[in-house]
């Protein structure tokens, strides 16, 4: 048999060796290889950031028919859900980050990367001017322009302080790898110095309080990684103060975790109870001094309490960049908190100028008079009114349209719509009671000027990445034949179809080797068999294999060794 198959492969082998011999023949015949691809009038591409939407941008883009230039001050990539696990030293730093040029270096498109910050967008010069971040030591930094066809925003969003007086200056912030590294050698610095000898009892009690600020998922994730981190590793390391450890978590809002199921807010919030974590729900804090944190009490008639503090930790949801708000303002969007885009990701009121991630937002006036449209057509007989059970087939039809307006609604914990009438008209009890349809557009745009149509995460960032890859790889394609919805005024079709979110589910890991997770479909599932999920999905989203390698052989050092508390 063996050797039947040796002389099926050799004459597999002749037959390719033949082929080559002939096709290379002809080669050789015509003096000249069967041409590759020209493409002669490239058009250029600059691409803004390097974070979860432009990183996914590039990785799906394929099209020999462009020439891209990317731009940011980072020249790496960062999976920032596992940044709370870097301030504990749960992974390291490194196994997070993954060099752009390894991720642009087996792309077929030809890409240029410049590791430099964009100051200033002429969208009507089809220009955007640049800074190198190096200094050069003579004329300070370096500054350039680049000319594009097509430009894409995905820098992101910054910190934002409500210009609360003294973040700035005395809080940390979680949003980059630099400030998880800062926290880290922080709260190891409170450690060694609260255990020096002539500390008085009471400001080692001050140096070990940690404050949070924000009862976000970020603020949630964080206070859990420092609870474990304390009470798994540093008791057995500094066990003459391990008692005056605390830990504080200040939400302005009533619960923690509003975003998700109240079944999850509610766990955590006794979960931490139940850990020692003290969560001040209520208090808005107006002011961070050097040593104090000053909170104003919204549920006790607006008291003003000083909480003394060693290390906080800011952490309270996103502004738009500087440079944003500039171009914002060109281009007549000053009144927005975001780059307002159509459903194609196209920025509102320039060509050519697609925005995507943070720093974006889709436009909801398209969507409301899409709203306000759905109800003309339910209205019966022009009475200016709907039952019920009318408002709930229009609420259907919404929801199906934009899965955005569900998300919303779910996230608001309205997952019925009674919830939704309460809002609109005080108290609705019966199926048969008949509803204003102002009433209800009025209802239904209070929801819409509260609401950011997508959620600030990295799973809307990288579908909009991917989607916009998609239509520039079938730019030309689409062009030819278009494949969007019709236009209105009977302009034809869209090249492309409209971007959908697709709401993967989202979790929430709240220590102890538990997480909370919230699946498509209200699948809630809170525990240890939770976080074993949470470990598979990131290590599975992890950018490359030698990412995923060193953030898996992080988890397991961890389990075996414990958390590394070295101050460097
Ligand atoms: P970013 O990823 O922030 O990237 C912005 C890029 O723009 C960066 O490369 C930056 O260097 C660059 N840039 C900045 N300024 C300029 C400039 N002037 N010129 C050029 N480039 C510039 N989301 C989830 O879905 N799940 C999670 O579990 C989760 N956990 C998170 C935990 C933390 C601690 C944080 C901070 C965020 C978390 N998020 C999570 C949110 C997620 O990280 C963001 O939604 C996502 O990063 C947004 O992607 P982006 O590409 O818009 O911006």
């Amino acid at each position: 048999r063996l050797s039947r198959t040796f002389r099926d492969n050799r004459r597999t082998a002749t037959l390719v060796l033949l082929c080559t011999a002939v096709s290379g023949g002809g080669y050789f015949a015509y003096g000249q290889l069967a041409p590759p691809e020209v493409v002669t009038d490239r058009k250029k591409v600059v691409v803004l950031g390097t974070g979860w939407a432009a990183t996914s941008f590039m990785k799906n883009l394929n099209s020999p028919k462009y020439e891209v230039q990317v731009v940011s001050p980072r020249n790496y990539f960062a999976f920032t859900p596992l940044l709370p696990s870097v301030t504990c030293g749960t992974v390291e730093a490194r196994s997070i980050v993954e060099p752009v040029r390894n991720i642009f270096r087996k792309k077929k498109v030809d890409v240029q990367f410049s590791e430099a910050e964009c100051f200033k967008i002429d969208a009507e010069n089809k220009k955007v001017y640049c800074q190198s971040n190096a200094n050069n030591s003579l004329d300070g930094k370096e500054e350039f322009v680049v000319d594009y066809d097509y430009l894409i925003i995905g820098v992101g969003a910054q910190v934002n302080t409500f210009n609360t007086p003294g973040v700035v200056e005395n809080c940390h912030f979680l949003k980059e790898v630099e400030d998880a590294q800062k926290i880290r050698r922080t709260v190891i610095d409170c450690f060694e110095r609260a255990n020096l000898p002539e500390v008085s009892e009471e400001e080692k009690k001050r140096i070990l309080h940690f404050a949070i600020v924000g009862g976000g998922p970020t603020g949630v994730e964080f206070a859990a990684s420092l609870h474990d981190f304390v009470n798994e590793d540093l008791v057995h390391l500094y066990p003459g103060i391990k008692d005056l450890v605390k830990i504080t978590l200040l939400e302005a809002g009533n619960h923690l975790l509003s975003m998700f199921d109240k079944r999850i807010t509610a766990f955590a919030e006794d979960k931490f109870q139940r850990d020692g974590i003290d969560v001040k729900t209520g208090s808005m804090v107006v002011k961070v001094d050097e040593k104090e944190i000053s909170t104003k009490e919204l549920n006790n008639g607006g008291k003003i309490t000083s909480i003394p503090y060693g290390m906080a930790v800011w952490s309270t949801g996103i502004g738009t960049r500087p440079f944003i708000k500039d171009f914002m303002s060109q281009i007549g969007q000053a009144s927005r908190r975001a780059l307002a885009t159509d459903e194609w990701l196209r920025v509102e009121g320039c060509n050519n100028v697609y925005a995507l991630g943070d720093c974006a937002t889709i436009n909801q006036r398209k969507v409301m008079e899409d709203i306000g449209a759905i109800f003309k057509k339910a209205e019966k007989g022009n009475s200016g009114t709907l039952t019920v059970k009318e408002f709930q087939a229009v609420m259907n039809d919404i929801c199906e349209r934009y899965p955005q307006v569900e998300l919303y609604l779910k996230n608001k914990q309205m997952r019925n719509i009674a919830d939704l009438l309460k809002e609109a008209k005080g108290d609705v009890q019966k199926e048969s009671i008949e509803l204003n349809i102002e009433e209800l557009k009025t209802a239904l745009s209070n929801v819409d000027s509260q609401m950011k149509f997508l959620p600030a995460t990295a799973q809307v960032a990288s579908q909009q990445g991917t989607y916009l890859a998609k239509c520039f790889n079938r730019m030309e394609k689409c062009e030819a034949n278009p494949e969007g919805p019709l236009r209105f005024r009977g302009e034809g079709r869209h090249r492309f179809k409209p971007f959908r979110y697709k709401h993967l589910g989202q979790f929430a890991p709240l220590g102890g080797e538990q997480t909370a997770a919230q699946l498509p479909g209200d699948w809630v599932s809170i525990g240890h068999s939770s976080q074993w999920l949470w470990y598979s999905v990131y290590a599975s989203k992890q950018v490359s294999w030698r990412t995923r390698a060193l953030v898996v052989s992080d988890w397991a050092r961890r389990f075996i060794f414990g958390r590394d508390s070295s101050r460097i």
